[in-house]
C-alpha cells in the first residue's frame, strides 16, 4: 500500500516517513526542496534501510502530480507541503494562499477523480488563536488566525471538511502544538532557513555560537515567570500520531470520516523554562536578553490531547529535556557536516 507524503523531506514530514516505513507502508514523497534538502532522503534510507520513491516538483504542477498518481497505487496521503514562515506570510500573503491552497486542491482533485480516500492534513494550534480557556481541546472555538499562514491552515481545514462531506472521504485534521527535537539517530531534524523564527532552533543556534544571544520576546505576560507559555511536542512522538491517525482511517468501516485531533503534551512550558531545560539537558549556556513582546504572539497555549489518546491510543512520551537533547545532537551533526 502506497502513501503519498507531500513535503516528505521537511521537518515533520521526514520523521513521519521514517515511522511509516517502520510500519511497513510504501512511501512516495513529493517535495520541491524549497525548504528541505536532498540529503534527508539518504538519511531516511540510512535509518530505515529503505529508500522511498522521491519526486522533486512543486505540487502546483498538476500534470506532474497526475503522472505520479498514474504510476502508483496510492491509497492515502499525508499532506505536509506548505510554506510556514509566519512573518513572511504577512508580507507575501499571496505566496502563502497560492502555494498552500493550490497544492492542497491539486492533490484533492486526484483523490476525487480516482476515488481515493484517507487524507491527513497537517494543521496547527494556530487555528485557535488566543483561546479563552486552557487547556485547548478540539471543541475550543476557533478564532480568526493572526497571520496569513494561520489562515491557510483554517482554510485548508474548511476545504477538507467540505471535501469529506461532499465526496464521502476519510479525513483527519491534525492540529500540532509546538513541534521540537530531532531524530534519536541525529540524522533528521529541523533545517531553519536563515535566522530562525522559532524558539528552539534559535536557542540551539545560540548555544552553538551561531547567534550571539537569544531575544526573549516579553517577560511581562500574565504567566508565572512572565514569559509566554507553549506546549512543546517531540517530533518523533508527533510523527507516530500520523501513523496512528492513518491506520484509524484505513480501518474505519465508515465511508465518511472527519477526525480532528490536538497533538500536544498537555503541559505548558514558558520560554524561560525551555532555556533552562536546554542548558540543563546539554550542559551548555544559552545567553539571552529580555526584549519587548513580539507582535502577534499569544500568552499561553497548551493542549488537552485526551481525544488522541482515547481514539488513537497515542500520547506524547518524551520529556522536554529528552527532546532538547536530540536537538543538540542534531546541531552537532550539522556542524560536522558543514566542516
Ligand atoms: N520566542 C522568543 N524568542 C525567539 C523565538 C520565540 O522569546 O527568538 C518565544 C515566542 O515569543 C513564543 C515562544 O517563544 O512565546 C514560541 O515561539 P515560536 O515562534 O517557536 O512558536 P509560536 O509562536 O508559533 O508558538
Amino acid at each position: 500500500m502506497s502513501i503519498l507524503v507531500t513535503g516528505g523531506l521537511g521537518y515533520i514530514g521526514s520523521h513521519t516517513v521514517v515511522e511509516l516505513i517502520n510500519n511497513n507502508f510504501d512511501v512516495i514523497i513529493v517535495d520541491d526542496l524549497s525548504n528541505s534538502e536532498k540529503f534527508i532522503l539518504d538519511n531516511i534510507e540510512e535509518i530505515t534501510g529503505k529508500r522511498p520513491i522521491f519526486y522533486p516538483f512543486d505540487l502546483r504542477r498538476k500534470e506532474l502530480l497526475t503522472q505520479v498518481f498514474d504510476a502508483h497505487n496510492i491509497e492515502g496521503c499525508i499532506n505536509f507541503a506548505a510554506s510556514k514562515a509566519v512573518g513572511e506570510s504577512m508580507t507575501e500573503p499571496l505566496k502563502y494562499y497560492e502555494n498552500n491552497l493550490f497544492s492542497l486542491i491539486n492533490v484533492l482533485q486526484e483523490f476525487k477523480e480516482r476515488n481515493i480516500s484517507n487524507f491527513i492534513f497537517s494543521s496547527s494550534c494556530t487555528v485557535y488563536g488566543q483561546a479563552d480557556e486552557m487547556p485547548i481541546d478540539e471543541n475550543t472555538p476557533l478564532k480568526e488566525a493572526e497571520s496569513s499562514y494561520g489562515k491557510t491552515k483554517q482554510m485548508g481545514e474548511d476545504i477538507l471538511k467540505d471535501f469529506s462531506r461532499a465526496y464521502q472521504k476519510k479525513v483527519s485534521l491534525l492540529r500540532y502544538f509546538n513541534p521540537i527535537g530531532a531524530h534519536p539517530t541525529a540524522l533528521l531534524g529541523e533545517l531553519p532557513a536563515g535566522i530562525p523564527n522559532n524558539l528552539v532552533p534559535y536557542v540551539t543556534q545560540t548555544a552553538a555560537g551561531i547567534r550571539e544571544k537569544l531575544s526573549i520576546w516579553g517577560d511581562d505576560y500574565p504567566t508565572e515567570d512572565g514569559t509566554a507559555v507553549r506546549d512543546y511536542i517531540y517530533v518523533v512522538d508527533l510523527a507516530k500520531a500520523h501513523v496512528a491517525a492513518l491506520k484509524k482511517l484505513l480501518n474505519s468501516e465508515n465511508e465518511t470520516v472527519l477526525d480532528i485531533y490536538n497533538l500536544g503534551t498537555g503541559k505548558g512550558s514558558s520560554v524561560l523554562e525551555v532555556v533552562k531545560a536546554f542548558e540543563l539537558a546539554n550542559n551548555v549556556p544559552v545567553p539571552y536578553q529580555i526584549c519587548p513582546r513580539r507582535e502577534g504572539d499569544i500568552t499561553v497555549a497548551y493542549a488537552n490531547a485526551d481525544k488522541a489518546e482515547k481514539e488513537l491510543g497515542w500520547k506524547s512520551e518524551t520529556s522536554l529535556e529528552e527532546s532538547l537533547k536530540t536537538t543538540w545532537e542534531w546541531q552537532k551533526y550539522l556542524n560536522d557536516r558543514n566542516n
